[in-house]
């Protein structure tokens, strides 16, 4: 171990860190964070970073809001823990669902708490499973995703989630899912295709899966309303309400995973609702609490309520839940953490700041090694190409994507590199000038790539 930084050196010697290359991470140590301000973090030799993913698509009002410290603070002092099984109940947990079944979208009213992401993903495959049982079809439990999809990492929700690398020996999927083509027309579209053409490609294939594996056995359609962990793809005009209507015509059930979208981020309270759907499922998390505590929620229609309770009823229980499913604490600071958005106008703001961010991303196609530039509300992305006339990417995936990745280190933005695509997903408290200067640096951050590319002689 050559490490000089004592803290890496322990890091590497005791923890596995998800989603990275444990051998590279022994050589070079994990990048340690030691506190946050607003938008910015600072690592343990002081270097400020601006924080363009907002942690892990995820704290919306800035790393360091007292507000949701004092709520954290002011329900350990009161209730640090309580449960929500066998009847018992909290006031955050009750407040909260009340909130989300105000906010969420038409016909949402009834919650499920759970911690994380994924685990709300399970409890969704769950729920779905345990509603067709309730109706009397037992056979109907197969679900429909997408390449490219990011649902978690769990059993199901890591079934569900389409990314390859994702299931590569941890022998997923093991649910009942299948995998449709991901709407990205950038890559999947043909050369002689137009994007309506595709769409209805797109709709066409889930139409025909439908009718080749039958309704009745095809319980949901899962879907980001844009996806994130994918690589930022945004629909094309017209997918979403065309998956609906055909979900709806087949009495297979919509599940938006907002986990991303939800609170703000695409400068409407939900994805679905800037996508044009309505869902009959959502689950949220991340910016439900800014991340400052663990924390999901699905959150369903009364249909999908009424059903449940009633087979509940018959069984003597509904017997699905965690120890911490709707902590006090997360609870709590989630209702202060919903209130600062409304108060500060975040979701506005984000709408707002949203026709110059993504103007200033697309001009950066014009870099030479960018072939798309993408995004939506406050998240964006760009795809690193090795031919932009062609599309072709690079030889060696995500090399040039971990180039970029260190040298936006070096000018101090944290972004997200997934594979050769750079996304950006700022707090939703960023400002005009904040947009500017992310933007400045990803110029930056872009043309010192295509100069370590030149030079390196990558093809
Ligand atoms: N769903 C989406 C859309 C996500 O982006 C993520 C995480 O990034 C998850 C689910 C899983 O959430 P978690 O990491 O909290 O399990």
């Amino acid at each position: 171990m050559t490490l000089s930084n004592s803290l890496a050196a322990l890091d590497a010697a005791h923890h596995l860190h998800p989603f990275t290359d444990a051998r590279v991470l022994e050589k070079n140590g994990p990048l340690i964070i030691d506190r946050g301000e607003g938008i910015h973090v600072y690592d343990t030799t002081g270097k400020k970073y601006i924080e363009g993913m907002a942690g892990l698509w995820s704290v919306a009002v800035g790393f360091n809001e007292k507000r949701l410290a004092d709520a954290a603070y002011a329900q350990l002092l009161k209730l640090p823990y309580y449960h929500t099984f066998s009847a018992k109940g909290h006031e955050p947990s009750i407040r909260l669902s009340e909130k989300l079944a105000e906010i969420a979208p038409e016909g949402l009213s009834h919650v499920l708490y759970a911690n994380s992401g994924s685990e709300g993903n399970d409890t969704v495959v769950k729920l779905v499973w345990y509603y067709n049982n309730a109706l009397g079809r037992p056979e109907k439990k197969k679900f429909l995703a997408r390449n490219n999809a990011y649902h978690g990492i769990t059993m199901a929700s890591g079934s569900l989630t389409g990314i390859v690398v994702d299931h590569k020996d941890f022998d997923l999927p093991i649910l009942p899912v299948i995998h449709l083509t991901c709407p990205h027309f950038y890559k999947e579209g043909t050369a002689d295709e137009t994007e309506a053409q595709f769409t209805a490609r797109l709709l066409a294939e889930l139409e025909d899966t439908i009718a080749r594996e039958g309704a009745e056995t095809i319980a949901a359609f899962i879907g980001e309303p844009v996806m994130g962990a994918g690589g930022v793809i945004v629909p094309p005009e017209g997918y979403w309400p065309g998956v609906e209507a055909i979900c709806r015509k087949h009495d297979i059930l919509l599940v938006a995973d907002e986990v991303i979208n939800g609170f703000g981020r695409l400068g409407t309270p939900f994805g679905a609702e800037r996508m044009g759907f309505t869902p009959d499922i959502m689950t949220v998390s991340k910016q439900i609490t800014s991340s400052y505590m663990p924390l999901s929620a699905v959150v369903f229609s009364d249909a999908i309520y009424q059903a449940v309770a009633d087979n509940s009823h018959k069984i003597g229980t509904f017997a699905h839940g965690f120890t911490a499913a709707g902590h006090p604490v997360a609870t709590a600071v989630a209702l202060e953490n919903l209130k600062i958005i409304e108060e500060r106008d975040l979701i506005g703001n984000a709408a707002r700041l949203a026709p110059a961010f993504q103007a200033g991303m697309r001009a950066l196609a014009d870099s030479p090694i960018v072939g798309e530039a993408r995004g939506v509300g406050m998240m964006a992305a760009v795809e690193l190409s090795a031919d932009k006339a062609t599309k072709r990417p690079f030889a060696k995936p995500g090399q040039v994507g971990q180039i970029a990745n260190a040298i936006a280190h070096e000018e101090g933005l944290i972004l997200r590199a997934i594979g050769d695509t750079l996304a950006l997903c700022p707090p939703l408290i960023v400002t005009e000038a904040d947009v500017a200067e992310i933007l400045r640096l990803m110029a930056v951050i872009l043309e010192r790539t295509a100069a370590e590319v030149a030079a390196r002689g990558i093809k």
